[in-house]
């Protein structure tokens, strides 16, 4: 479904990236944590072409980037489509309801008619638990609320993957836990997901495979009990250590 092979990212001198490969099948959900600057956010925003990567390739369903050589920015395109990115600040459009947020894409990209999208908006937001919100504004929701539409935007797209980018790190603690109910419900309907977060619980309950990341390399990665409980790499006790 989704493979990554050697990809290298640089900013400028900076190698935040050194060579990562990945293979996240259909239906699978990774679990993507380290420290601060370990290169998790990059690696992600490389995954949807956000972030061009220096060298390496990225597939998605059947389309493969190869940045060894130019890559097209309608291939670039092509690719993002297949891509529902979720970030840590919801980014909606502020003079937009939550429907007219999740209807946006459909309607500008996909071309998708009004009625229909709508349609699928509402079943969408009724789906992350906003039914009664579709004609609020983003100012009168809760941030754990906004963050919901932005995942019934990403999923209003049709996506192959999901991207989420610590989608709850900017929340009061008492409004993580409706995001990530939301989030488990999708991967437990066979959703395919790449998940940057601190949420250890999230990653021991939902991860099909845990990957621990520091300093552009993934130093350690299994099944979630394996790398909480026995892991195997210093530097992933340590960081275990310091979170608990
Ligand atoms: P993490 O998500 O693990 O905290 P990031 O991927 O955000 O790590 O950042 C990894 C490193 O790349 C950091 O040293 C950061 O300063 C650097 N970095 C990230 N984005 C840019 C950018 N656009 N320009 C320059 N350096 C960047």
């Amino acid at each position: 479904m989704l493979s990554i092979q050697q990809l290298h990212k640089s900013f400028g001198d900076l190698e935040v990236l050194n060579g990562i490969d990945l293979k996240v099948e259909q239906g699978k959900v990774v679990v993507v944590v380290g420290p601060s600057g370990s290169g998790k956010t990059t690696l992600l925003r490389c995954l949807n072409i956000l972030e061009t990567p220096t060298k390496g390739s990225v597939s998605i369903e059947g389309q493969t980037l190869d940045f060894d050589q130019k890559v097209s920015k309608k291939d670039i395109r092509t690719l993002r489509r297949k891509t529902g990115m979720v970030f840590q600040t919801y980014n909606l459009f502020p003079h937009k309801t939550a429907l007219e947020n999740v209807i946006e894409g459909p309607i500008t990209v996909q071309k998708v008619d009004k009625s229909e999208a709508k349609e699928k908006g509402i079943h969408l937001l009724e789906k992350v638990g906003l039914g009664d919100k579709v004609d609020y504004y983003p100012f009168q929701l809760s941030g754990g609320q906004q963050q919901r539409v932005g995942i019934a935007r990403a999923l209003a797209m049709d996506p192959e993957v999901m991207l989420f980018d610590e989608p709850t790190s900017a929340l009061d603690p008492e409004l993580v836990g409706e995001v990530l109910r939301v989030m488990k419900e999708l991967a437990q309907e066979g959703m395919t997901m790449v998940v940057v977060t601190h949420e250890m619980g999230f990653a021991k309950d939902v991860a099909d495979e845990v990957i621990f990341m520091d300093n552009g390399s993934i130093v350690e990665r299994g099944k979630p009990g394996h790398i909480f409980s026995n892991p195997k790499n210093e530097r992933t006790r340590k960081f275990l250590n310091l979170i608990n």
